[in-house]
């Protein structure tokens, strides 16, 4: 095979733990991780008086939903700018991704891809995202513990205020069409799909990946 790249990437509902998973394998191989927000973030550092930039800033700003169109312009400038592998956390994210991202391979047969999908009950989501507390020191994240003082920092811990089960459930709602598109077009496509299973250890579940990928 030609391929000398290879786009890990990593899908699965919030708390799913596909984050970690994604930072562990990144020092592993040395890669970095990427997610659609800091491409948009870089991007619209300095809009400058481009029309276009100032749309997404805009969008940015108010916390609407980027089209398909701005991801896929974003993905297409960063690959086509990196020489290493590249780790994606939730991209993509639709099914026009999905098919963008196809056809940019089939286009660019240096780059492979291996989706990583971590699988997890939602109400195992919900559980977790709602028992989720975060360290007012350091910024640590501890899953369902009852612990109130942080480990790392002795900082106090509070669960996270857009936490709630309302939100949570919304936002899991909105991820599972998703999801499910994204991982049906792959199977079809006879892509590289590793499964896991989210609700097994961190440990475990990084181990699996390791001897999977
Ligand atoms: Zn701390």
């Amino acid at each position: 095979m030609s391929h000398q790249k290879t786009i890990y990437s990593f899908i699965g509902l919030p708390a799913s733990g596909k984050g970690t998973q994604a930072s562990i394998l990144a020092k592993k191989i040395k890669a970095k991780v990427i997610g659609i927000g800091d491409l948009i973030r870089e991007t619209i550092k300095d809009t400058g008086d481009d029309p276009f930039l100032i749309d997404i800033k805009k969008r940015y700003d108010d916390g609407t939903p980027q089209p398909d169109a701005v991801a896929i312009d974003l993905v297409t400038a960063y690959l086509g700018n990196i020489d290493s592998d590249v780790i994606f956390d939730n991209f993509p994210f639709s099914n026009g991704q999905a098919e963008f991202l196809s056809n940019y391979l089939s286009k660019h047969s240096e780059w492979e891809i291996i989706i990583i999908y971590i699988e997890l009950a939602p109400e195992t989501a919900i559980r977790r995202a709602t028992s989720r507390k975060i360290c007012s020191g350091c910024g640590a994240i501890y899953e369902a513990t009852d612990e109130m003082i942080c480990k790392k920092c002795g900082g106090s811990l509070a669960v996270r205020s857009d936490d709630n089960e309302e939100t949570v459930r919304a936002r899991i709602s909105q991820y599972l069409p998703k999801i499910n598109e994204v991982i049906k077009y792959f199977e079809n496509s006879n892509s590289k799909i590793i499964k896991v299973d989210g609700e097994k250890s961190i440990e475990e579940v990084s181990g699996e990946i390791a001897s999977k990928i």
